[in-house]
């Protein structure tokens, strides 16, 4: 089975081809991250805008890298939410009028299912059931992946998401954006002991908290400005990193053992940090749960995790017609 697959929630436009569900054929991913840069994050209307002048070229680049004709196209996938939503009109729009034009099933798919289909592209052998922990921009979830495409959120952010926390204390340090990728870097460089930032836990549940701490980190900044001492980004930078994977790694270590499951998946571009990656890989070990994430390119934002998912979809039957509309503010295991 081909799926062709196409993702444009954000500010990346991507579009794949698989063959039967995990082989990724081709997965061209077009980054809008120079053109937002200057804004110090994603403008909306510019994403869009920019979607409708990548897609062609991008599908173009698809179909010669693969070798695969449109004709040979089983079925289309699509990101139908969340994400912007003018941003999600512009590839599902696209791939409507692909699969309207070729005559071929037209699949939505979840974004975030997309992002932990990822594992199963990067892990042959992954199968369900087993808890993923889902660390993206907008997206902080620890979920029990009960079957393909069924999941059951055990917890989640109560308010800011895990990246979102990393965008905004490197926004305030002026360390440009995306955020997570260079404090991930920085961090290496400093002192993750340096400063006692707090870490939210919550009690005994699965929910997450980080605004807590990201306000910390700003209080911190600001008082070394008026007293006019010396900020070392490198041990902020550390500090931090290590208080969001800690709480991050423990929580996900405590659901597996509580819930009888002994692999982890982590999931989305958070899912890229090197301190969480060790921690939880150790922490892993101490306990004898499995810990499997994608490589770093399968982690942010790309078509062959929304093929993936869609694969499954296809094979269960999941299939939608020309009136799919995007859905902003989609939840994981909805319809
Ligand atoms: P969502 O998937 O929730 O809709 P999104 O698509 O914008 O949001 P992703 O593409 O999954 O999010 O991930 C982008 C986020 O990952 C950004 O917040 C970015 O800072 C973060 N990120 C990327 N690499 C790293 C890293 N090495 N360390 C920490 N965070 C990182
Ligand atoms: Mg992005
Ligand atoms: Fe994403």
């Amino acid at each position: 089975i081909i799926t062709l697959s196409v993702e444009s929630s954000c500010d990346e436009t991507s579009i794949a081809i698989l063959k039967n569900g995990r082989e990724v054929l081709t997965n061209i991913v077009s980054t809008q991250i120079d053109l937002h840069k200057k804004f110090g994050g994603v403008v909306p209307e510019v994403a869009s805008r920019k979607h409708i002048e990548n897609i062609d070229g991008v599908l173009q680049e698809a179909l010669d890298e693969a070798k695969i004709e449109l004709k040979d196209i089983d079925h289309i996938a699509v990101t139908y939410g969340p994400g912007l939503v003018g941003a999600l009109l512009v590839g599902l729009s696209y791939a409507k009028s692909l699969a309207f034009c070729l005559n071929k099933p037209l699949v939505g798919v979840n974004h975030i299912e997309g992002h932990v289909s990822a594992n199963y592209i990067a892990h042959k052998d992954l199968k369900p059931p087993f808890i993923t922990l889902i660390v993206s921009g907008g997206h902080t979830h620890l979920v029990e992946v009960k079957d393909y495409g069924k999941y059951e959120i055990l917890g989640r952010t109560r308010d800011d998401a895990s990246g979102e926390a990393f965008d905004k204390i490197a926004r305030a340090m002026g360390l440009g954006y995306p955020g997570g990728p260079i404090v991930d870097k920085l961090a290496k460089q400093g002192n993750k002991n340096a400063i006692d930032f707090p870490r939210a836990y919550l009690d005994e549940g699965y929910d997450f908290s980080f605004s807590g701490l990201k306000s910390a980190v700003l209080n911190y900044l600001n008082a070394k400005k008026m007293k006019k001492e010396e900020i070392v980004v490198e041990d902020v930078c550390a500090s931090f990193q290590e208080a969001v994977v800690e709480v991050l790694s423990q929580k996900a270590i405590k659901a597996a053992k509580e819930k009888g499951y002994n692999t982890i998946a982590l999931a989305g571009g958070v899912a890229c940090n090197s301190a969480l990656r060790e921690k939880i890989t150790e922490l892993g070990k101490e306990n004898n749960i499995d810990i499997k994430y994608p490589p770093v390119d399968l982690c942010t934002d790309n078509a062959a995790m929304i093929g993936c998912a869609g694969y499954y979809n296809y094979i269960n039957g999941i299939i939608d017609d020309m009136s799919l509309n995007a859905v902003p503010n989609l939840k994981i295991g909805q319809r």
